[in-house]
């Protein structure tokens, strides 16, 4: 169809989400597909999303890919801030005129704490970006899904179920979780952190790795969701690899675009991939059991 295909990738000035846009555009540029192509590069801070933004620009400046350039492509920047449901909203509000809808969405933008970091605070803190802002970006923006929508969760291995006791495992792990009942499992982990009580209960001393958790629970839940519905929106997570940026540092093996990869395979499957997968989670290409 004429329809544009629209995507947007979340924390995308810089690190992972920045290599997603880029390799989204040379992925898609050298598929067969004709269908014009948007992608939002999305950003909490729009100077920082506008330079990044430019410099893509930049570097595709006489490769036929971008529309001014004889290609079928268009990148633009998109403010959204996980931790505003206002900015969320808003984000959501600009797709829906513009477009009338949505079929891929990389929700690729986290935070963590330095080092070892642990306390109640670090707990609110990482939780509201990593899991209540993904969960938040999932509520806004499925609606607007088309058929034959990907989303994807950038998650982690660190958030892998082997942090829990065996007793919350299988809580994460019921096929009857909703989620409800993925909110009041994040609940009972800060409950127990703010009462000093975590470890007692079965929760590691990570913040990070249950924000993740949650992250790759609720994946696992939306397709779960999707599939009993009869809807065609297929959802994956994904671990990027221990990738080299602001949040990894320097020591870390992968370059941005190597981390890139796996979600881009993901996003543009249909492209690549009969019998597209659904509710898996999966690094470098592979799926993961976890
Ligand atoms: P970076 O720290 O380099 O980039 C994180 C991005 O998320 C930045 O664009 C940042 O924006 C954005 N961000 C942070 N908080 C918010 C918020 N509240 N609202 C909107 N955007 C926000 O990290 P990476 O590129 O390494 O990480 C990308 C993803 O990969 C994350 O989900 C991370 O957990 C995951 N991951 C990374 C690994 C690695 O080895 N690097 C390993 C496993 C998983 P700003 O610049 O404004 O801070």
């Amino acid at each position: 169809s004429n329809q544009v295909k629209v995507a947007i990738v979340t924390g995308a000035n810089k690190g992972i989400g920045y290599a997603i846009v880029r390799n989204l555009a040379l992925s898609y540029a050298s598929s067969p597909s004709k269908q014009p192509f948007i992608i939002y590069l999305s950003a909490r801070n729009e100077s920082l999303g506008k330079t990044s933004l430019e410099q893509i620009k930049q570097e595709f400046v006489g490769r036929k890919l971008l529309q001014n350039d004889g290609g079928n492509i268009d990148i633009k920047f998109l403010k959204i801030d996980l931790t505003s449901k206002e900015s969320i909203n808003e984000a959501a509000e600009v797709v829906d005129r513009e477009h009338g809808g949505l079929d891929i969405l990389i929700n690729n933008a986290a935070m963590a704490f330095k080092g070892s970091a642990f306390d109640s605070n670090v707990v609110r803190t990482t939780l509201a970006t990593n899991f209540y802002g993904t969960l938040e970006m999932c509520n806004k923006f499925i609606p607007l899904f088309r058929e034959n929508g990907r989303l994807i969760n950038v998650s982690s291995t660190a958030g892998s179920l082997r942090i829990l006791s065996p007793e919350l495992r299988s809580k994460f792990t019921n096929p009857e979780l909703d989620i409800d009942g993925l909110i009041k499992l994040m609940e009972a982990f800060q409950d127990a952190v703010d009462h000093g009580t975590w470890e007692q209960k079965g929760w590691p001393t990570q913040a990070y790795g249950v924000s993740k958790t949650g992250v790759t629970a609720l994946s696992h839940i939306l397709a779960r969701r999707f599939k009993a519905e009869g809807k065609n929106i297929l959802v994956n997570s994904c671990c990027p690899g221990w990738v080299k940026t602001d949040m990894a540092g320097p020591r870390a093996h992968l370059t941005p675009d190597q981390g890139a990869e796996t979600p881009v395979f993901l996003a543009l499957d249909e492209e690549t991939v009969p019998n597209a997968p659904n509710g898996e989670l999966w690094k470098l290409k592979q799926i993961l059991e976890d």
